[in-house]
């Protein structure tokens, strides 16, 4: 059985003044919302940083279960 999510607690990362999720903490270049990731001020787990602190387009497309394929 293939959970649906490789985990809950997906890596954030800290760009500007917003968390966005990613899938990939060195190798993603953009956000799940499209935001490009130009610079990385920090990483963290989403359940660290609080999903009220995250950006919510990518919190939105975390937690809806279509996946959507760049
Ligand atoms: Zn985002």
């Amino acid at each position: 059985m293939t959970p649906r999510h490789e985990e809950e607690n997906p890596v954030v990362l800290l760009t500007g003044n917003t968390w966005h999720i990613v899938e990939h903490s060195r190798r993603s270049a953009a956000a799940l919302c499209g935001q490009t990731i130009g610079e990385r001020r920090a990483h963290a787990r989403l359940k660290q940083v609080g999903a009220a602190n995250m950006c919510p387009r990518c919190l939105k497309l975390f937690q809806g279960d279509e996946r959507r394929d760049a």
